[in-house]
């Protein structure tokens, strides 16, 4: 059996595959954070508990928000008690077997790309746009992570100054601490951002989307302005990887005028003659994070 442990900041999900990536077992805590020994302790719990009810010692992998350092030190992470702190290496130290730890966004990636929308595709980047903007690269069903495993943040690439000046957009400072990153423009809090940019109206993504489908004259000066940052964006990840498809998830991929409008605003930012490849929403939605973290696992001791 392999353990899939999705660690997110509200809750902690486990899921139980068989070696067919079969799903067996599945149940989620919530996430403790005041103390990190009470965290580690929470999580290894879960583990001994799916050990006891399948008989075995089974593989495990975790998949968690934020990046790494190179001494797999946690930063940056949603979860601020892990901070600091090696937590495959103390989960590993409790319950005495391998644990395999990666970011939750290259989890997604790993997943779609295994049996996920983009089986099939020798290289697939798959893209979340949710409350953040990042993702992963997979060539042959193997996550790219590259030297410092931030290959996939594409959400910090810089907006160009062509696309700030036709739309006046004003820097907008980026949680990472860069001034210009495109996650504060495509993200769910992006397009709200561009909507009282352009309005001077305050609405939430479900409500702009509503008026999106209205077609008022305002409503989709918004939609065109999102979609052509959108295009930008995804365009530099065309000219950096060239993957062979684009799969798309998180709560903004459900927005159906989003999806299907990609390609067209990709290439417009790209050379002539050059194209986006297929762009497709994920399959395995939320359950992506715990099958790509069972993933990581899979075949390894
Ligand atoms: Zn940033």
């Amino acid at each position: 059996m392999i353990y899939g442990i999705d660690i997110g900041g509200t809750k902690i999900e486990i899921t139980v595959f068989d070696e067919n990536m079969q799903q067996k077992d599945n149940w989620r805590i919530n996430t403790p954070t005041d103390c990190y020994q009470e965290f580690i302790s929470a999580i290894s719990d879960m583990i001994f508990e799916a050990d006891g009810k399948f008989k075995l010692k089974g593989k495990v992998g975790i998949g968690m928000p934020g990046l790494s350092d190179q001494n797999g030190l946690s930063l940056s992470a949603n979860i601020s008690i892990a901070n600091g702190q090696n937590v495959a290496k103390d989960l590993e130290d409790r319950i005495h077997r391998k644990v395999l730890c990666e970011n939750d966004c290259r989890c997604f990636a790993l997943s779609e790309a295994n049996g996920g929308a983009g089986y099939g595709y020798k290289s697939v980047y798959c893209a979340i746009i949710g409350t953040g903007a990042a993702g992963g690269y997979v060539v042959n069903n193997e996550i790219v992570l590259g030297r410092q495993k931030i290959a996939g943040e594409y959400g910090h690439l810089q907006l160009p100054a062509d696309l700030k000046e036709k739309y006046d957009l004003p820097l907008r400072q980026c949680g990472c601490g860069l001034p210009n990153c495109y996650e504060s423009y495509v993200s769910g809090p992006g397009i709200e951002f561009i909507y009282s940019h352009i309005t001077g109206k305050n609405s939430k993504v479900p409500d702009i989307v509503k008026e999106w489908r209205t077609q008022s004259k305002e409503a989709l000066k918004v939609f065109d302005c999102y979609m052509d940052i959108l295009g930008s964006c995804f365009s530099n990840i065309i000219l950096n990887y060239d993957p062979h498809a684009i799969i798309l998830g998180g709560g903004i991929s459900l927005i159906d005028e989003i999806v299907e409008g990609l390609a067209v605003n990709i290439n417009s930012h790209l050379f002539k003659g050059f194209s986006a490849p297929p762009i497709y929403k994920a399959k395995f939605g939320d359950a992506s994070g715990a099958r790509g973290a069972a993933l990581l696992a899979m075949g390894k001791d």
